[in-house]
């Protein structure tokens, strides 16, 4: 199952911001949809 788990995660589509539909570091935060441009203008 642990496999299972690890598969899941490797299969997860990269994140994408909000804003401009830039690719998101996987180093951020999960709940942070923006790049960190578009992130640091507001
Ligand atoms: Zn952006």
């Amino acid at each position: 199952m642990l496999v299972k788990v690890t598969e899941f995660f490797r299969n997860l589509p990269p994140k994408k911001c909000a804003q401009c539909g830039k690719k998101i570091d996987e180093q951020h935060e999960c709940y942070v949809n923006k790049c960190e441009d578009c992130f640091q203008v507001v």
